[in-house]
C-alpha cells in the first residue's frame, strides 16, 4: 500500500494504523487506531460508557467486544472489559 491517508482527527499520516471501528462499518477508516484508542478510553474510564458507537461521521455503529478487541490495544482491551463484567 503506497497510499497515504490522513486520520480525520489527528491530522497524521505518518505510520498511522487504519483498521475497521466495527465489522458492521461500511464507510473507509479515516480514523487511525491510536485516535480510536483514545475515544475508547475517554468514554469508558470518563463517561463509564460500555455502548460506544463508531464516531466517524454519519456511522454510530455499536461497537462491540469483538470490534474493540481487534483496534484497541491490550492495555484498552482489558478495561473495556472489565467494567464490561462489573
Ligand atoms: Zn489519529
Ligand atoms: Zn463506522
Amino acid at each position: 500500500m503506497s497510499e497515504l491517508f490522513e486520520c480525520t482527527i489527528c491530522c497524521e499520516t505518518e505510520n498511522r494504523d487504519f483498521r475497521k471501528i466495527t465489522s458492521k462499518c461500511t464507510h473507509q477508516s479515516v480514523i487511525c487506531a491510536d485516535c480510536v484508542n483514545n475515544y475508547i478510553k475517554k468514554n469508558v474510564f470518563e463517561k463509564q460508557l460500555i455502548e460506544i458507537p463508531c464516531f466517524t461521521n454519519g456511522c454510530n455503529k455499536i461497537m462491540e467486544r469483538h470490534d474493540i478487541k481487534n483496534i484497541a490495544t491490550e492495555e484498552v482491551f482489558e478495561k473495556y472489559n472489565n467494567r464490561l463484567y462489573l
